[in-house]
């Protein structure tokens, strides 16, 4: 294998993400030339078995300083990487393995896995770069799949932790599922988003957005957010047939003492999956995200038994990408679908393990943003690359976001498989 291909340096720095936070970007050197460059996203609403982002604490940048992490990049990892080569068979593999046993703990606690997943993203580039493949063939290389276009899920109206209103659900996001290609289905749900402003607007609500760059009025129920959602398909000039709603939910911010604080009332798990039963036969609802909490197993269980033929039931908190939770909501049969968030495991090799379990398990697969992003667009690669078929990623709105829409609009020249998660 020729020299050219190993590596030489593997540099971190603190950079900003969109929430002003800093957080971690990593460079790959192969030859002394910088090949790759990956940055690291980070919650708000972060589940509690997540594998550990390491914060400074302390008083600078609010306790949110990322220098621990960095130094752990710029040291002991770096020292275990270099010479390593980045287009050896089982080059990624190998990197994250290392890694794994550098940290020796069970959630990354030690080395940060803001610091590994930098490290493992700038390592997954620079070894694509390397080989010639653009990164989504070098992740569907990887992994062995025929790579498809997904379909988006854009959040339009940001609630619970993204925003400071007083709606409780997180996320109302449009599907745009009834259309031929991705830039199609990009326009019509951008027109929702505009149309949803102009809706707002007309009954004097508040049009500022929240992280994930959707509006962010108060509303005087839940059940508001949906009547909006459909108002702004409809408005665009689009029927509910061709558009569908999806729910991140995000409950277990919002659960506490084996109760649920929704619109102002303590609902058990019963009553509340009552609600999403009525939502789903009176709205155009196509999937609920984190409808319980992340402990609440015997409720996911329930609504899944209820609903799960004829809407899609998705596990974030729930599962964090880890394979071993998502095992357990396999056998318990909790939910039919997973989001994936490369930094709640922590490194690829893991997030391409636990897509080959869900798929395994016949459950559907959505790549996911995190509600603090960088420019980075590797997620949209992701979702291509793996076969994923769906992918959220915020509203069509601020760059954060965009980047990874446009990213696949890119992408789309070059494949034309577009994925059908929601074909009846
Ligand atoms: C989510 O909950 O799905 C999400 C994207 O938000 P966060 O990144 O805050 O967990
Ligand atoms: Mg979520």
């Amino acid at each position: 294998m020729s020299e050219y291909s190993e590596i030489t340096n593997i540099f971190a720095r603190t950079i900003l993400d969109s929430r002003g936070n800093p957080t971690v970007e990593v460079d790959c050197f192969i030859d002394g030339i910088q090949e790759s460059r990956a940055a690291v996203p980070s919650g708000a609403s972060t589940g509690a078995y997540e594998a550990i982002e390491l914060r400074d604490g302390g008083t600078k940048w609010n306790g949110k300083g990322v220098n621990l992490a960095v130094q752990n990049v710029n040291t002991i990892i770096r020292e275990n990487l270099i010479g390593l080569d980045v287009v050896s068979k089982n080059f990624q593999k190998e990197i994250d393995k290392i890694m794994l046993e550098l940290d020796g703990t069970s959630n990354k606690s030690k080395l940060g896995a803001n610091a590994m997943l930098g490290v493992s993203l700038a390592c997954l580039k620079a070894s694509a770069k390397l080989s010639k493949r653009s990164e989504w063939e070098h992740i569907s290389h990887l992994m062995n799949t025929n790579p498809s276009i997904p379909v988006p899920m854009m959040n339009i109206l940001n609630g619970g932790a993204h925003a400071s209103s007083d709606v409780d659900i997180q996320e109302f996001m449009v599907i745009p599922h009834g259309f031929d290609d991705f830039s199609s289905a990009l326009r019509a749900g951008t027109e929702c988003y505009h149309s949803l402003k102009s809706e707002l607007k007309k009954d004097g609500l508040l049009t500022g957005i929240g992280d994930e760059g959707g509006f962010a009025p108060n509303l005087p129920t839940n059940e508001h957010g949906l009547e909006y959602m459909v108002r702004a398909i409809e408005s665009a000039g689009y029927s509910t047939e061709q558009i569908g709603i999806a729910l991140d939910v995000a409950a277990t911010e919002f659960y506490s003492e084996e109760k649920y604080q929704f619109d102002k009332k303590n609902l058990s798990g019963e009553e509340l999956t009552e609600i999403y039963c009525r939502w789903a036969d009176k709205y155009p609802l196509l999937s609920i995200e984190d409808p319980f909490d992340e402990d609440d197993w015997g409720s996911w269980n329930l609504l899944t038994k209820k609903i799960g033929r004829d809407c899609q039931i998705v596990g974030d908190d729930l599962y964090v990408t880890q394979a071993k939770r998502l095992q357990k909501g396999i056998e318990s049969k909790s939910s039919n679908s997973i989001l994936v968030k490369l930094n709640q495991v922590g490194t690829v090799t893991e997030t391409f393990e636990t897509l080959n379990l869900a798929w395994k398990a016949k459950f559907s697969t959505v790549i996911s943003h995190r509600s603090g992003e960088t420019s980075d667009t590797i997620i949209s690669d992701l979702a291509v690359g793996s076969n994923a078929g769906q992918i959220k990623t915020g509203a069509p709105a601020r760059s954060d976001r965009t980047s990874k829409y446009n990213q696949i609009l890119r992408i789309s020249e070059k494949i034309d498989n577009y994925a059908t998660p929601f074909k009846r």
